[in-house]
């Protein structure tokens, strides 16, 4: 039997339905499932997306079998419609649009008003008696045609601005001009008649072929393109932008014509069943009296509202609602009907000839953040979808654009983009240009909103990062500093913008031809990484949305991993805690020496960097103590019990050295040292490879007494706590470690300052936890003996990353970029984690890690522990937790609460398939 091409719909009946989407199209499958429903859909059918790889295999060729079946189809279609296609008297017209299985909003071709010729025209006009709207849709057809099958299809590209469709504009607006006509409206029947002969000259000479007049000409020639258009090039972009894989193919959807535009009964619209913007359950969207759809896209003419409930501010346009009552009555309830039936927010598009209302369309509607959160816990609260399907329809992007203002998106489309880069700290920022960390916290001192643009970021930039609305760096990637210490504040971040020259001496940036200065404004895009010219409007975020507290209790009823926050300041504890962090997975100990308040504690730290003997280096340590146990017990008591992960001394103590002169002095002064020696003593902390040099660990080798002041601290904070009648759960982690026997040493240390503090507060154990991170490819390998030693590991997967590629986490920004454009890496490795390599070696660290010590607690807290694929990843190798900086808590538990459905999901798919059921109900492992 031939292969079934070409599927009917209309009157009621249709021979495709919804859920076929992989063969007709969205488009295709829904105005079938529309046709099922008894909702007046024109008549038509659908070419199949098979059909659209056939015409590929066979050179651009369509099967000669396919001409059958199309008869048959348009024979159902004028039966349906009562009329024939080239009939001269009654003639019917026909559509032929595109329709792949996920919608490419704009990205293919269209051919409208098929059908008119010669033959036809007075035929339509005598039956319509209106020849004005005749001609008019001649001249659309002949536009729209001569442009997407007559030279796009032919493979024709003409020179800039020298187009069929522009030059066929061109007369169009020269006749206006002639007649003193601002709208097209105006123009007269003759003149409509004259531009259509015009039309055909134009096209003759331009193309060298004249316009067809005949109708099934006409539709094999746009069906053909349309198919076509499958491969153009704002296609394959978009393509790959969106991850739409080649083979797919679009269908072509050929419907019969209705008309908006036959006169003042007669219109045409684009609606929502809900509210996109906000997700609002009120039928919401515009429509133009006497107009076509492309009108109502276009935006030529203001639209009015649909009814009085969603009229805009300042919108005087009559209301559907109040025009043409008994239609909007109809509308609304197949609005109810298409709302319920799908089960989720409907994008849908009508029309009405003459008073007659027609549904040309129906998908799922794109929305905001807000508004995908809304919708989702109203259908669970109305029963419409169970939680399950809630969670696995919000996206992580929504979920974090709920929490960070925004650009407000109408005022990012009508922007000048002024380059691209990582998007790297959530939300939108507009700010003035500023170049230092000094002018950022000065100008916000006098009341003003900046945006700091750098290079790069380093420590000694971070309070002008905290003034700062928004960072702009031309190098960095996602882990880089400025990366991870604004998403740590959920602050709009866009780093490694390669287009961006910062020119610092001359307080000027340069990118794409324009020249931005000093107090400019510029604003940000951080989700998207997106930097624009002047001042954007902005939307607020809503953490104490409602829906929002609603949405992420459902998550964590499903969830079965645990979330926790890399918090280092009790400030960021209690944002923690407040985005439903159930404890803190990394409390990075040095961060404590950056920023405000930090002077005192800086200066005595780097003290303890340039000493020179033990004496003098336990003397500074002495002095130190006091902040480093303050810091963290602030951070322990605002965890109330909860586990903090508290991750001893990391960095390479070079990064310590002051810069600047005064503090250089200060510094000589107070070790009573000259300048020279001073800078003798930093010059010895100097290291080729400072990332895989002297730090972490390495640090607690050399210098026991580091790791003693800081075990002691930590043990302490938390002994006075717990005699305080407060709760307190340490946890010690060591960093940067390859081989258990690293563990031991460190661990001496820390059973022996124990007992010590225990004795001190009369007190027989100070509850504790040690474990280590593993971050070192060797760790992975060591688990089997590290877990000897540690009662957790935390995967550190930014070093992880870093040390499995041999790519610096601080340089990617100048070649991932390529690699992903070549297809070599599908993404940046320091956003979504490696699951290939990096994975491997986490799956192996696991497995031999619990063999020795099965209760072995596990978890991650590189930047990956929130990102949605990579936690979903963690889930799936049996992690206890992710921990993430405390504005991407909520994606990850969303991001956990996903991983389960789908586990269970897939369960349930083995055990449908009559396999057994393999994949075991996870164990409950919050923590
Ligand atoms: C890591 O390496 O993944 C980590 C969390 O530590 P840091 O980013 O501080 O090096
Ligand atoms: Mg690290």
């Amino acid at each position: 039997m031939a292969t079934k091409w070409v599927y009917t719909f209309g009157n009621g009946k249709a021979e495709g339905r919804g859920e076929q989407k992989e063969l007709l199209g969205g488009k295709g499958a829904n105005l079938a499932e529309m046709a099922r429903l008894g909702l007046p859909v024109p008549a038509g059918f659908t070419i199949t997306t098979e059909l659209c790889t056939e015409f590929y295999k066979r050179g651009k060729k369509l099967p000669g079998e396919l001409t059958r079946q199309v008869e048959a189809a348009l024979a159902f279609v004028e039966k349906a419609m009562s009329k024939k296609f080239g009939d001269p008297k009654d003639p019917l017209l026909l559509s032929c649009r595109s329709g792949a299985r996920s919608s490419m909003p704009g990205m293919m071709e269209t051919v409208l008003n098929i059908g008119l010729t010669s033959k036809t025209i007075p035929g339509i006009i005598a039956k319509t008696g209106n020849p004005r709207f005749v001609w008019d849709s001649y001249r659309r057809l002949m536009q729209m045609y001569s442009d997407v099958v007559m030279e796009k299809a032919a493979g024709i590209e003409p020179a800039e601005d020298m187009g069929v469709r522009r030059q066929l504009e061109r007369e169009l607006e020269r006749v206006k001009q002639a007649k003193g006509c601002k709208n097209d409206t105006e123009l007269t029947v003759d003149d409509l008649q004259a531009l259509c002969e015009a039309y055909k000259q134009i096209i003759q000479r331009v193309l060298g072929k004249s316009f067809p007049d005949d109708p099934m000409e006409q539709l094999w020639g746009g069906t053909k393109a349309v198919f076509q258009s499958w491969n153009g090039k704002r296609a394959i972009s978009y393509r790959r932008i969106e991850g739409i894989p080649g083979h797919w193919g679009t269908a072509v959807n050929v419907q019969a014509m209705v008309f908006g535009n036959m006169g003042t009964s007669s219109a045409t619209g684009v609606a929502f069943t809900r509210n996109p913007a906000t997700g609002e359950n009120k039928f919401y969207g515009e429509w133009l009296i006497n107009a076509q759809g492309e009108d109502v896209v276009a935006g030529i003419r203001t639209p009015s509202p649909l009814n009085e409930a969603t009229r805009p501010e300042g919108n005087t346009e009559p209301s559907l609602e109040k025009a043409m009552p008994k239609v909007y009555k109809q509308l609304h309830a197949i609005r109810d009907k298409l709302d319920k039936h799908f089960r989720d927010m409907q994008d849908i598009e009508f029309t009405i000839e003459e008073g007659i209302l027609y549904m040309l369309q129906t998908r799922t509607g794109k929305r905001t953040g807000p508004a995908a959160v809304g919708i989702a816990v109203d259908m669970v609260k109305s029963k419409l979808i169970k939680p399950e399907e809630a969670v696995m329809r919000v996206g992580a992007g929504q979920l974090d654009e709920v929490l960070h203002p925004v650009l407000d998106p109408n005022a990012e489309k009508a922007a000048k983009k002024l380059c691209t880069g990582l998007p790297a700290g959530p939300g939108g920022a507009a700010g003035q240009v500023v170049f230092t960390a000094n002018d950022a916290v000065a100008w916000v001192q006098q009341g003003k909103q900046v945006i700091l643009v750098r290079e790069e970021t380093n420590p000694e930039d971070v309070e002008g990062m905290r003034a700062a609305l928004g960072i702009l760096t031309a190098r960095g990637g996602m882990t880089s500093h400025a990366a991870l210490v604004a998403r740590g504040w959920g602050k709009c971040c866009v780093v490694g913008a390669g287009d961006l020259h910062v020119d610092l001496a001359g307080r000027t940036i340069h990118m794409a031809g324009e020249t931005v200065r000093e107090g400019d404004w510029i604003s940000l895009n951080g989700t998207r990484g997106n930097v624009y010219k002047g001042k954007l409007h902005m939307v607020p975020g809503a953490e104490d949305n409602p829906n929002f507290k609603q949405f992420m209790a459902m998550c964590d009823k499903l969830r079965k991993i645990g979330v926790r926050a890399n918090a280092d300041t009790p400030e960021d504890a209690a944002k923690a805690r407040q985005f439903g962090a159930a404890g803190i997975g990394l409390f990075r100990t040095e961060h404590m020496f950056y920023g405000k308040g930090a002077e005192e504690p800086l200066f005595k730290l780097r003290k303890m960097i340039h000493a020179k003997s033990l004496d003098e280096r336990k003397a500074a340590l002495d002095d130190l103590f006091p902040h480093v146990k303050a810091d963290i017990k602030a951070t322990l008591e605002a965890m109330d019990g909860l586990p903090v992960t508290i991750r001893l001394l990391d960095p390479p103590l070079h990064e310590f050295v002051p810069q600047n002169e005064d503090e250089r002095k200060r510094l000589a002064g107070s070790l009573g040292i000259s300048l020279e020696e001073l800078a003798k003593r930093a010059d010895a902390l100097n290291e080729v490879n400072p990332m895989m040099g002297h730090r972490g660990v390495r640090l607690g080798i050399t210098y026991p007494e580091v790791s003693e002041m800081q075990i002691r601290a930590i043990f302490e904070a938390a002994a006075e706590l717990i005699k305080a009648g407060r709760k307190a759960m340490p946890e010690i982690m060591i960093p940067v470690t390859c081989d258990p026997k690293e563990l031991t040493n460190q661990k001496k240390i820390v059973e022996r300052v124990h007992d010590e503090v225990a004795k001190k507060f009369g007190m027989k154990k100070v509850p504790y936890l040690f474990g280590t991170m593993i971050e070192i490819p060797r760790a992975a390998l060591q688990a089997g003996k590290m877990a000897e030693v540690a009662e957790f590991f935390s995967f550190g997967t930014n070093d992880l990353t870093q040390m499995t590629f041999g790519f610096s986490r601080d340089d990617v920004g100048g070649f991932v970029p390529d690699y992903i454009k070549n297809g070599i890496l599908p993404a940046d490795p320091f956003q979504t984690l490696d699951q290939s390599g990096v994975g491997e070696l986490m799956k192996i660290g696991i497995k031999r890690g619990r063999a020795t010590r099965p209760g072995l607690k596990v978890g991650i807290c590189g930047e990956h522990g929130g990102d949605l694929e990579s936690v979903k990843f963690c889930h799936r190798v049996g992690m206890n937790y992710v921990s993430c900086s405390p504005y991407r808590v909520p994606i990850a538990r969303l991001a956990a609460a996903k991983a389960a459905v789908e586990d269970t999901k897939a369960a349930k798919g083995k055990a449908g398939s009559g396999k057994k059921a393999s994949a075991k109900k996870a164990p409950a492992r919050k923590k």
